[in-house]
């Protein structure tokens, strides 16, 4: 059976883990966080994690083939699942690249990639709101900043790169969670 895997693209903060959450569990898909493999590293004091951790604390991305590696591991021992929802990654031009290589990843093929689209100043307001809630040591305002201006310097071009695929879907995220993910649930239902 041919997988569904989707992409969630869009700033920190707006809200694609929410969704990603509720999109595996109601089309029972994969939800690949690759900020929470990182999260799951740190924690458990891996090489990997403790190489990884400096990084994050300051807001930087981690090297595209340290973040691709530990991706590839992660979802080859999922690779008889229906499908992947990628949440947080591709998030450089070189990640989009290697995740489309077939000698890297193979047989995975991107369906879609939903773009959730929120003004940059509810972003930063919603990321110092979570700051509060979850206590991420990623959130205070200094490494928010740089996360979002690596999201413009970095991540931003692959809006182009999936627009030429023509795989790009936007969703407008400035609307409630339930909204946002009725919108993604028509997108998903008519692929
Ligand atoms: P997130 O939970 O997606 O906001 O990710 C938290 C942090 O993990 C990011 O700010 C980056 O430092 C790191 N990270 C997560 N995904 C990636 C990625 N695809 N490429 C590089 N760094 C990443």
């Amino acid at each position: 059976m041919k997988q569904l895997n989707l992409v969630m693209f869009g700033a920190p903060g707006s809200g694609k883990g929410t969704q990603a959450k509720q999109m595996a569990e109601k089309y029972n898909l994969m939800h690949v966080s690759t900020g929470d493999l990182f999260r799951y590293e740190i924690s458990n004091k891996t090489p990997l994690g403790l190489q990884a951790q400096e990084i994050i604390n300051k807001g930087g991305l981690v090297p595209d083939d340290i973040t691709l590696g530990m991706l590839r591991n992660h979802i080859v021992k999922h690779s008889d699942c229906n499908g992947f929802i990628f949440d947080g990654v591709p998030r450089t031009l070189k990640q989009a690249e290697m995740l489309d290589d077939k000698t890297l990843f193979n047989n995975l093929n991107i369906s879609k990639v939903l773009y959730l689209h929120v003004e940059m100043d509810e972003v930063q307001k919603r990321i110092l709101k979570r700051a509060e809630v979850e206590q991420r040591a990623d959130d205070t305002p200094e490494t928010v900043k740089a996360r979002v201006e690596n999201f413009f310097a970095q991540t931003m071009p692959l809006v182009d790169y999936y627009k030429e695929q023509e795989k790009l879907i936007e969703i407008n995220g400035m609307q409630n969670i339930e909204h946002v993910f009725s919108d993604i649930c028509k997108v998903i239902d008519n692929l």
